[in-house]
């Protein structure tokens, strides 16, 4: 492929004490590719997305976002910092994350929880956030229920509204983590309808951490394997998921599936 990457690590390790979670990773991702990453509990799968919103510090190699640095050379602790200021909130832009936990706030309606970041971050006036976040619940179909509180929604609602919410700062780029590990089985199909549509509709990167093997399958157009914070193969769903070649990732699938 000869385009830039819009995500590139290079040679990136992130070590918590003595233990490494990201061992001299290279990873890319390119313009609107859609990318699983699958694998064992503990092998640094978060950690790649936690390391992509500047919500973890890395101890080695470059991340670039856009083509862009995300981190400086400047050290503390012996690790990289985020970039800063004006730099970081431009980065921080281009990237929209789904959490497992919804991470909404509870004392907010639904309407407030999408419009409060691109009022403050991007000075969006209340008629233009309200638009905005009028057009992205209708595309989730929530459209009717702006004004309760999270805790008048189901699982598979509150999880769409983080779906809606990732997506006011219009990113280039989602990133979602086990976005639906923590629903019960019948509202997982409901929250990956929405992502599977926005895939289809949208010029978006994705980089998704799920377990939903079937899905990987559906959506993917290359699925990763990680153990011990490296990727030990990857390529299309259809030869990972099915005819992997090394031994670890075999054991895995037979887990999961
Ligand atoms: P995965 O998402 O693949 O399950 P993670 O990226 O969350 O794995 O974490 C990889 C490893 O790093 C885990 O073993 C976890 O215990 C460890 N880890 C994650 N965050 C921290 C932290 N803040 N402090 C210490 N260890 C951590
Ligand atoms: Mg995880």
């Amino acid at each position: 492929m000869s385009r830039e990457p819009i995500i590139r690590f290079d040679r990136v390790s992130k070590r918590f004490g003595d233990f490494t979670v990201l061992d001299n990773l290279d990873f890319q991702v390119q313009p609107n590719e859609k990318v699983t990453i699958i694998g064992p509990s503990g092998s640094g799968k978060s950690t790649v997305l936690r390391v992509l919103m500047t919500l973890e510090p890395i101890n080695e190699g470059v991340v670039y976002v856009g083509g862009d640095p995300l981190w400086h050379e400047y050290r503390r602790n012996n690790e990289l910092s985020p970039a800063r200021g004006a730099h970081l909130r431009r980065m921080r832009e281009r990237l929209g994350m789904v959490f497992q936990q919804f991470n909404l706030f509870p004392h907010m309606t639904v309407r407030r929880n999408l419009t409060e970041a691109p009022r403050r971050v991007l000075g969006l006036s209340r008629a233009e956030a309200d638009e905005r976040a009028h057009e992205l619940l209708e595309l989730v179909n929530l459209g009717n229920q702006a004004d309760k509180y999270p805790g008048q929604l189901s699982g598979g609602q509150q999880q769409r509204v983080g779906v809606a919410r990732a997506l006011m700062m219009r990113p280039r780029i989602m990133l979602f983590d086990e976005p639906t590990s923590a629903l019960d089985p019948e509202l997982v199909g409901e929250v990956l309808k929405v992502i599977r549509q926005l895939a289809d509709t949208h010029d978006l990167t994705m980089l998704m951490v799920t377990h939903e093997m079937h899905f990987a399958r559906q959506i993917s157009d290359r699925v990763c394997f990680f153990d011990q914070g490296r990727i030990l193969e990857q390529g299309p769903p259809e030869e990972i998921l099915s005819s992997p070649k090394e031994a670890r990732t075999r054991e895995f699938l037979h887990a999961v599936l």
